[in-house]
């Protein structure tokens, strides 16, 4: 038996909770002492099409054969790969904006080698870190992903790489302003979406979701629809018309902003939403659509005093003629009693 073929049977360690699959096999191609191009050419040898699954969504690979491929070239074990593929629920990420992080995770995971990048930080409407109620952070990789960057990327990187606990204080501090009450609200409002999405479950009666307001449906056309500016040009997203402009001491701009211009003519769908990496925009389509859908239960968290005036009604009274058109034309699709209001509020 050749030194590389022992290395085979060296037990690599257990996906943590929540492992990215990309995270771990990164970790994997570390213990073979193997290349990306290395490891795409071992997959190439029983089939291309995985390869090419793989290449285009490393985490969550769409296509039939990519357990069975994968486990003969890497040995681990098929149940393991499928739990690693296994979204947290429809609205991951694209690929290309998989790229936050929470930093005090990192930090408490210790050096790079012993750090994974989690789903949580990779779903669509998760922008702050349930555990730390920190905000999730561009972070170009994590863990043996670092390996696999250019050497100047690392370097410029070093900070975050070796000391992610400076980092982690620095992000900490700037946060320190948003309100608590704000704060509430925004873990409220990410529990609600991703019941939403992945449709009943423990998570939605914990939370206490009323019957009728569970729809996937529901949450992607007005996620939709305020993550898109409805013009062909580059320009504020529908979201910024709901967003207050003075309360809460500015914490408004550390929470929600900068959010970043978009482009979205024509007929939205909800990939407008998950191909975001604006986390700033994203987290103020979560809030505001919980307002919408959630109504007056959000308002045991969000103070109507301050939201009265902006939030859901603000963008309703202000909705662009294609906008309220769209959203009319989707809701009559919805089931009965599934409905948020799409009247503009007779006083905003
Ligand atoms: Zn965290």
């Amino acid at each position: 038996m050749t030194g590389l073929d022992r290395s085979l049977h060296k037990p690599l360690r257990d996906p943590e909770p929540l492992e990215c699959l990309s995270s771990y096999l990164a970790a994997w191609r570390h213990h073979r002492h193997t290349t990306i191009p290395q490891f795409s050419a071992s997959i190439i040898r029983f089939s291309t099409s995985v390869a090419v699954a793989l290449m285009e969504d490393p985490d969550f690979p769409e296509h039939p054969d990519w357990v069975d491929v994968v486990s003969k070239v890497t040995y681990i074990p098929k149940d393991i790969l499928s739990e690693l593929g296994k979204p947290l629920g429809p609205w991951h990420l694209a690929p290309a904006c998989r790229i936050h992080a929470c930093v005090a995770c990192l930090a408490e995971h210790g050096k790079a080698s012993r750090q994974s990048r989690s789903k949580l930080w990779t779903y669509a409407t998760n922008t702050v870190c349930a555990f730390h109620e920190l905000p999730l952070i561009e972070v170009p990789a994590v863990g043996w992903q670092w390996s696999d960057l250019p050497a100047s990327e690392r370097k410029r990187h070093a900070k975050l790489l070796l000391r992610p606990e400076q980092v982690r204080d620095s992000v900490a501090a700037a946060w320190s302003s948003v309100d608590e009450q704000l704060m509430r609200a925004l873990a409220f409002s990410q529990l609600s979406a991703w019941a939403g999405g992945t449709g009943p479950s423990k998570l939605a009666e914990i939370i206490g979701y009323p019957d009728g307001y569970m729809d996937r449906e529901v949450w992607e056309d007005v996620l939709c629809c305020l993550a898109s500016s409805w013009t062909a040009k580059y320009e504020d997203p529908l979201v910024v018309l709901g967003l207050p402009q003075d309360a809460w001491n500015g914490c408004v701009n550390v929470c929600f902003g900068p959010v970043r211009k978009v482009c979205s003519g024509g007929s939205p769908d909800i990939r407008v939403f998950c191909r975001s990496t604006s986390a700033p925009l994203r987290r103020s389509c979560v809030l505001i659509a919980a307002q919408a859908i959630r109504g007056a239960y959000m308002e045991n968290f969000l103070p109507v005093r301050d939201w009265g005036r902006s939030g859901w009604s603000r963008v309703l009274a202000h909705m662009p003629a294609a906008a309220s058109d769209w959203l009319e034309n989707m809701r009559s699709r919805w089931p009965a009693g599934r409905s948020v209001s799409t009247c503009p509020p007779s006083t905003s």
